[in-house]
């Protein structure tokens, strides 16, 4: 595809109906939605357009490139990300998009619905002190059930029924057999009485599919960049300015008057009817606190002081599961979950649930480290010259195992956020506590994974104390009815401006206990269908 048949001349001329600032999971989801119904639609994208086929890619730049241009050109934040954690500072490479797609370029593309119960959060967290949870979000699960049903269709979702939903009306297209040795593990989990079901995933599952993680040339995964944004501009009319920065959004008369933005080198100005924030977690809700004004001196859309507050983030634990006898591996990946502990014995644990990456040196070098914390004498025994010679034996320990991951909801606290610093890297840096409280269900999850599934299986648990997943990240804008707790209505638009909604994950107010995406997209389509 070639995309500069899309890029508007006189961008700043438009007559734009809604300006789109992100083409992650929110907002390509809700462009398409609009351009679909006829709305003159105009996409802002930091990152590089990425979503043309091999014969229109664009030819890299000649010499050395520097490490941010390197990034940007495979489809990641060019910069690190500072923030403190009860584990210390850090600045690190976030798993974070940037281009068109944003993170859902780099996803596993394994799109479940959030319960009813997440929906109704604080019923499980009657006594946790400090939390933000609301009791219910302002939405009902009965409302957005036909949205993920649309989002299942649009994203061409393959699974089966989770046996612990009965009742629900899921979209879902037959997934390819299993492979031995994930059928073995199916028929196990049923014997000891768990209720696993085939994952619910976007691939097309095309000959040869690899369940990338990656932009999938083939057009097999199903990510926003390619359910979306492309047909939005291929067939309904929508463009795009790739490569362009928003700075701050400026307001008048309790509307939002214009975006100010920068696109290789050049400030623009582009004023639109509607501004849609869909710059992800991190990212948006620092545009709106960079967005002061007389008017607004703790930034825009800012008057409950919620902005860039209630940061989550989820937990995962890595973990080897071993079938008894060898099986072969192949076949697909992405396979197996299971909600048998979602709410255990009334706590809120989550989902759990394949990873699909095989066992490659890096999760084995973190195992042979969780070992040696566990046992640091047989760490000093191994000295480092031996350590690459043992990554590279270690896939022997691993030739009965599947890898699963946990995903365990974190809760929303105000001193968990998002901090404008213009001394730090992209001008803001984080702040998150690692509770007691999340730390003791994380344990208690392990527990009765290891209890449980110990009974027939070899279990080993591959991530340390730090099990932090940022490629979550949500909850910095919430929504809520009431405006002096929230900082979106219940249709995600700012209880302070008539004109600015917000679609990424921030509008989250709890963080649910599974993948975020399907819910990000099922939101972006009601909203859409309210705007
Ligand atoms: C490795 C990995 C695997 C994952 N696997 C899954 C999975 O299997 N299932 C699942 O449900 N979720 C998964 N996730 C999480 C999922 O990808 C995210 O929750 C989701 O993509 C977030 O969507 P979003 O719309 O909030 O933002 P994003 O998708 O992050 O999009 C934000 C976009 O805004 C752009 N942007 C930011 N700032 C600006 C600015 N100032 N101006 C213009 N543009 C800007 C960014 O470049 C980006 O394109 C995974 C995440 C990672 C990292």
């Amino acid at each position: 595809m070639d995309v500069s048949k899309y890029i508007p001349e006189n961008p700043e001329d438009g007559d734009w109906d809604v300006v789109v600032v992100g083409t992650g999971m929110g907002g390509s989801t809700l462009g398409y939605a609009l351009a679909r119904k006829g709305r003159n639609v105009l996409f802002l994208e930091k990152g590089k357009f990425l979503h043309h086929g091999p014969l229109d890619a664009p030819e890299l730049p000649p010499g050395p490139m520097s490490e941010a241009d390197q990034r940007l050109f495979t489809g990641w934040w060019p910069n690190r990300l500072a923030g403190t954690t009860s584990f210390g500072t850090s600045d690190f490479y976030a798993p974070l998009g940037c281009g068109s797609g944003g993170t859902t370029g780099h996803y596993g593309a394994q799109l479940e619905r959030f319960t009813p119960s997440d929906l109704s959060p604080k019923q499980y967290f009657p006594d946790v002190e400090g939390t933000n949870l609301p009791d219910h979000w302002p939405v009902s699960y009965e409302t957005m059930a036909p949205y993920y049903q649309q989002a299942e269709t649009l994203f061409r979702i393959c699974g089966t029924r989770d046996p612990l939903k009965p009742d629900e009306a899921f979209s879902l297209r037959e997934p390819p057999p299993l492979g031995d040795r994930d059928q073995a593990l199916y028929d196990s989990f049923q014997e000891l009485g768990l209720h696993p079901y085939r994952a619910h995933v976007g691939y097309e599952y095309l000959p040869e599919c690899f369940e990338c993680t990656e932009i999938c040339p083939k057009r097999c995964k199903k990510e926003a960049g390619e359910v979306c944004l492309t047909p939005a501009l291929e067939e309904f009319g929508a463009q795009i300015l790739p490569e362009c920065e928003v700075e701050e959004l400026l307001a008048e008369n309790g509307r939002v008057s214009a975006v100010r933005a920068t696109r290789h080198g050049m400030e623009i100005t582009i004023r639109a009817r509607t501004v849609v924030l869909a710059a992800g977690a991190y990212m948006s809700p620092l545009l709106l606190l960079r967005s002061t004004s007389a008017g607004s001196p703790n930034g825009l859309a800012n008057s409950s002081g919620m902005v860039g507050r209630n940061l989550m983030l989820h937990t995962s634990d890595f973990i080897a599961i071993d079938t008894a006898q060898w099986h072969s591996p192949e076949g697909p990946r992405k396979t197996l979950a299971l909600n048998d502990f979602y709410v255990d014995n009334g706590h809120k644990l989550g989902t759990f649930q394949t990873v699909g990456f095989p066992f490659e040196t890096p999760f084995i070098l973190a195992y042979l480290r969780h070992v040696a914390d566990s046992n640091p004498r047989w760490w000093r025994a191994l000295t480092n010259p031996m350590l690459p010679q043992a990554s590279r034996h270690a896939p022997r320990l691993f030739a009965k195992s599947t890898m699963f991951a946990t995903i365990v909801e974190d809760l929303p606290y105000s001193h968990n956020r998002i901090i404008a610093d213009d001394s730090a890297p992209n001008g803001m840096r984080f702040e998150y506590e690692y509770t007691p409280e999340l730390k003791w269900r994380n344990a208690y999850f392990r527990k009765r994974i290891k209890e449980t599934l110990s009974r027939k299986h070899r279990i080993r648990f591959l991530s340390g104390r730090n099990n932090i997943n940022y490629g979550h990240v949500c909850g910095t804008c919430r929504f809520g009815d009431d405006p002096a707790t929230s900082v979106l209505d219940s249709n995600n638009r700012a209880h302070d401006l008539d004109n600015l909604y917000v679609v990424d994950a921030s509008f989250f107010p709890s963080s649910g206990g599974t993948n975020p995406s399907l819910t990000i997209a099922a939101n972006a389509l009601r909203v859409a269908e309210q705007l």
